[in-house]
């Protein structure tokens, strides 16, 4: 005859179990939330990062083109200086050298206005790159705000899931034996101190044996093992894993797990 209240404390821990598995993955995903955010919110920082560089590379061509057009008004005057000595000037040659340095005036206004020329329209072209950013800067911010709000949404249903369980499981605790719940959370307290065994929480304490196979490592449970742990009379431990071993009862009938 099975001790029936061992199968009753496995079943319990297992339950147990169950609702813990389901909250780390709750908790898990509430850890994952704010990183998503994160992750979105750096695409919106680029735009504006790259608005910034653009809007910076315009002023730098729009203040060549007023340096440009101050020479320019510089010249006019030099210009128009030189075309009032002409004026007074009693000599062909002393007229000549003046024809000559306006006739440089001329060349430089020609190159000048060909940079100017060439920097509106390199500042149209910014222009318009920059109208672009803006507009997918714009979309983008508001596909990451809906999308973000999305996430906090989803956070907020999490929270009160994971309050709710919490709340659930308070209650379910005391049905489960202290000694078998206490083992269970050290084991799970070393397990989840270390990120490289956290991974491995995933399987739990309480390993189900099914077909005589125990379900955390897959390992045929040894049939002296097995028959000991259908017994139900102590705790029974995977041999090869070391998991606490819930097997199915021999006799038929009995729900499993
Ligand atoms: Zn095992």
């Amino acid at each position: 005859m099975a001790n029936e209240a061992l199968r009753e404390q496995l079943v319990l821990l297992y339950q147990l179990q169950e609702r813990d598995l389901e909250l780390l993955s709750i908790h898990q995903k509430l850890q994952d939330i704010p990183e998503q955010i994160a992750q979105l919110e750096v695409g919106v920082v680029k735009y504006t990062k790259d608005i910034e560089a653009k809007s910076e590379e315009l002023a730098e061509t729009e203040k060549a083109q007023r340096a440009k057009n101050a020479e320019l008004e510089m010249n006019a005057v030099q210009r128009e200086k030189y075309q009032t000595e002409q004026r007074t000037v009693n000599s062909n040659e002393a007229y000549s050298a003046l024809e000559r340095q306006i006739e440089y005036l001329d060349n430089q206004d020609e190159e000048a206005e060909e940079v100017i020329l060439n920097l509106m329209e390199e500042s149209d072209q910014l222009k318009e790159e920059l109208a672009a950013l803006e507009v997918e800067a714009n979309r983008e911010k508001e596909r990451t705000a809906t999308e973000v709000k999305q996430l906090q949404q989803g956070l907020n249903t999490l929270e009160t899931e994971r309050d709710e369980k919490l709340k659930q499981r308070k209650a379910f605790l005391p049905k489960v034996n202290k000694a078998l719940r206490d083992e269970y959370h050290r084991w799970m307290k070393s397990r989840l101190g270390s990120p490289s065994n956290a991974a491995r929480v995933k399987t739990g304490f309480v390993a189900l044996g099914k077909n005589g196979i125990c379900s955390s490592c897959r390992i045929a449970i040894q049939p002296q093992n097995l028959k000991e742990a259908q017994k139900y009379e102590k705790p029974v431990y995977c041999s090869s894993c070391k998991r606490l071993l819930y097997v199915e009862p021999a006799t038929p009938n009995i729900p499993f797990p």
